[in-house]
């Protein structure tokens, strides 16, 4: 008879105790169903031991329902959920349900039924019917996935289905995956690179936990370096995990994989569909799968047989988790690197301070490609000084850039004009009276999108249509819009160049994987003369045509004073940056400024990069703040203010004196209404000795609060 001790999800409550019903096998790590109270959830097992009859003898327990049919979570993924449960402090539930994803194995079944268009025209066609019909064309899901596509409701897809023109289709979860081919295309490496390769190789073969700085400028080919790592895994049979930032760079990853390797890697993210997604962690959980390439969720995930993992674009803040479990993906994929027993590769142009920081510790090994791969030079960076040459009135580029457009598009080269914000503007407000358009559940204003006649709030998404008149004057033809969005410039840039071919690149245009091979064809097909974009652009692409990148407002960043500003700024503007001139072609790159002369700018110009991080780094150190100190935000919300200010009170008053530890507010929260919630903050300063997690959980153990409050803890937090 045995015992098992069991974390269900779903639950708040630590782990349960069960009883292994007779017949029942069980081992630590096994997904199975367990009663609760009149519920049936899924769990895993932590702790299974065998105990004298006696002992399990007791009534209390109740038994196991059942195992599932997938493999175990693997050990080294439990130390690594546990770990991330106790630093980050988070529910050990709440992690664990990163690893078995919303769906996996557990709802048994080794295949999907799909449905798909029949290409049948039904008798009683409706115009909604014939609209869903068009939309869905070729494309295949559930139920609701069709309803989402189509954008009806799931009775109209089942009156179709009824009707015969959509039909079910049995979808095979256990279709294998074809194996990559390490020896498919291997590159010609440059020395350079080949040096880097032949370590990282080593290090794969090896085993052994190490983590790598992978720091080449963009466009030295550090993904054909790392490619050389997977081909070494993938000839151990070990598997390989590739984070990527954005979704949005899947798409041209999985083409260059394909290049490389024959085959395209299994993909991990939140746009997958269901039947994709149960089949690739069945695939991943089985050890099928050799090499993943996904969003940070896929560090969770039960890879039997880990053998590499590469964090590209490694200093991306889009790594940093801000809801449920807060964690940072770049420090996540080093500790499941550690109880893996494996190497994690981080790949950057622009390195955190945090990953230089462990370098100069020597806990990370660097490895360097200080040149563009082939004849590729690095362009050249030239600031516009906005107050000096400002643009026209009501326009928002400088004649210089416009000069600079001008020239490029008279040689048939791409521009590129980066503008980190969405819509047409960021503020809409009345002429008359001053009434300015605010979020009513967010501290945020409504940003125009003028391409679909909206007010958007970007934090919660509610939405409005673009009035006409002023809701608190009345008055009409009083509401202007203040500052540039990408639509904006988009728009100036019709009015210069009428017969150029502009795209708009944002989360808005390019939504799905699909939307980015479209873009990626038409720049290299040349149907794209200008690119507007926001830091979408600015990642992963390789338009060799592109040869000028005018950044239209490089201050933008600066803004708000956070901690990372500066640092961003520059990360931000070496990548835009980077996209320019990665042929043959020389590039060229214009950033409006109105301060030319902040240390920020000085660096990218005269690219001194190493002289910035330096200055950077010894500010840090001054101040005690990361990576020589250390922050935790204690997060209190509630759609009752008063309530979430009276805890964060509460809290405040009851902070421990530890000398090496301060304690600062409550104060409102950086966005001190979000989602409808009111939100305050204490900020916990501390000395890196010190284990600051211990002392909040004590401290916050010690803190009793209503159930309208919430109380959220972000360790090592991003946004202020
Ligand atoms: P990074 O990620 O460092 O910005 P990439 O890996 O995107 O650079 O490489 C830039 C370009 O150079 C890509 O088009 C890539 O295919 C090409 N390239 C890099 N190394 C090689 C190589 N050894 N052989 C052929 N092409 C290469
Ligand atoms: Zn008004
Ligand atoms: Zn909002």
């Amino acid at each position: 008879m045995s015992r098992a001790r069991v974390i269900v999800l779903n639950s708040a409550l630590g782990p349960l105790d069960y009883r292994v019903p007779r017949g029942m096998a069980v081992e630590p790590g096994s997904i199975v169903v367990a009663p609760l109270g009149p519920r049936q959830l899924i769990g895993v097992v932590w702790e299974a031991e065998r105990l004298p009859t006696e002992e399990v003898g007791d009534n209390r327990l109740r038994n196991l329902l059942a195992v599932a049919d997938a493999p175990p979570i693997p050990a080294p993924l439990r130390r690594l959920i546990e770990w991330t449960a106790d630093y980050y402090l988070a529910p050990l539930a709440s992690v664990l349900r990163m690893a078995l994803s919303s769906t996996s194995a557990l709802e048994g079944g080794k295949t999907i039924v799909e449905y798909r268009a029949t290409g049948e025209v039904p008798d009683r066609m409706t115009a909604q019917r014939e609209q869903a019909l068009a939309r869905i064309g070729d494309r295949q899901g559930l139920i609701r996935e069709l309803a989402a596509i189509a954008d009806v409701s799931d009775g109209v897809i089942r009156g179709l289905v009824k009707v015969g023109a959509i039909e079910g289709v049995a979808v095979d979860l256990d279709s294998p995956y074809p194996a990559p081919d390490p020896a498919y295309a291997p590159p010609d490496l440059s020395a350079d690179q080949r040096a880097a390769a032949t370590t990282l190789c080593e290090a794969v073969d090896a085993q052994r936990f190490q983590p790598f700085l992978l720091d080449g400028v963009t466009g030295s080919g550090k993904t054909e370096v790392y490619f050389e790592a997977v081909a070494s895994a993938i000839r151990a049979g070990r598997q390989s995990l590739v984070l990527l930032p954005e979704i949005a760079l899947t798409e041209p990853f999985l083409k260059r994989f394909h290049a490389r390797f024959g085959v395209e890697p299994v993909a991990w993210h939140s746009g997958l569909r269901q039947s994709q997604r149960r089949r690739a962690w069945r695939a991943i959980a089985s050890g099928e799968a050799l090499v993943t390439v996904g969003a940070r969720s896929s560090l969770f995930l039960p890879y039997p047989n880990l053998g590499l993992i590469v964090v590209d674009e490694a200093h991306e803040t889009s790594f940093k988790q801000e809801e449920g479990v807060h964690y940072h993906a770049r420090d996540v994929a080093v500790m499941r690197g550690h109880f893996e027993a494996c190497p994690v590769v981080l790949a950057s142009a622009t390195p955190a301070i945090e990953t230089r920081q462990q370098v100069a510790l020597g806990r990370y090994a660097e490895l360097k490609l200080p040149g563009r791969y082939g004849a590729a030079e690095m362009p050249a960076i030239e600031a516009i000084d906005l107050i000096a040459e400002p643009p026209m009135r009501g326009r928002w580029l400088a004649p210089k850039l416009v000069k600079a457009i001008d020239a490029t598009l008279e040689r048939g080269e791409q521009v590129l004009l980066f503008l980190n914000r969405r819509g047409y503007a960021p503020l809409t407000l009345c002429r008359t009276c001053g009434h300015r358009f605010q979020c009513p559940n967010c501290t945020a204003w409504m940003v125009e999108h003028r391409l679909i006649s909206r007010l958007a709030c970007h934090h919660c998404g509610h939405v409005i249509p673009t009035p006409r008149a002023c809701p608190e004057c009345d008055s009409e033809d009083s509401l202007v819009a203040c500052g540039p969005g990408v639509e904006r410039i988009a728009d100036e840039v019709a009015a210069l160049y009428p017969d150029a071919r502009t795209a708009i690149v944002t989360s808005d245009t390019i939504w799905s994987p699909a939307k980015a091979a479209e873009f990626v064809n038409r720049m290299e097909a040349g149907d794209i003369d200008i690119v507007v974009g926001t830091q979408l652009v600015t990642k992963g692409y390789h338009f060799p045509n592109l040869t000028l990148v005018g950044v239209v407002d490089a201050d933008l960043g600066l803004e708000g004073g956070d901690l990372r500003a500066a640092e961003r700024s520059f990360q931000q503007i070496c990548q835009v940056a980077g996209r320019a001139g990665r042929g043959e072609k020389p590039g060229h790159v214009l950033i409006q400024t109105h301060s030319p002369k902040a240390p920020v700018m000085r660096a990218l110009v005269s690219g001194d990069a190493e002289g910035f991080y330096a200055a950077e780094t010894e500010a840090r150190r001054e101040a005690g703040a990361p990576p020589f100190g250390r922050y935790a935000a204690i997060i209190v919300s509630s759609e009752d203010k008063d309530a979430a200010l009276e805890t964060a009170r509460a809290i405040g008053r009851s902070a421990p004196q530890v000398e090496a530890m301060q304690v600062f507010g409550p104060a409102p929260a950086p966005l001190a209404m979000l989602r409808g919630r009111h939100r305050f903050r204490l900020l916990v300063h501390a000395r890196r000795a010190l284990d600051v997690q211990d002392v909040i959980r004590d401290w916050l153990g010690g803190v009793d609060w209503s159930a309208k409050v919430r109380v959220v803890v972000d360790v090592d937090p991003y946004n202020f």
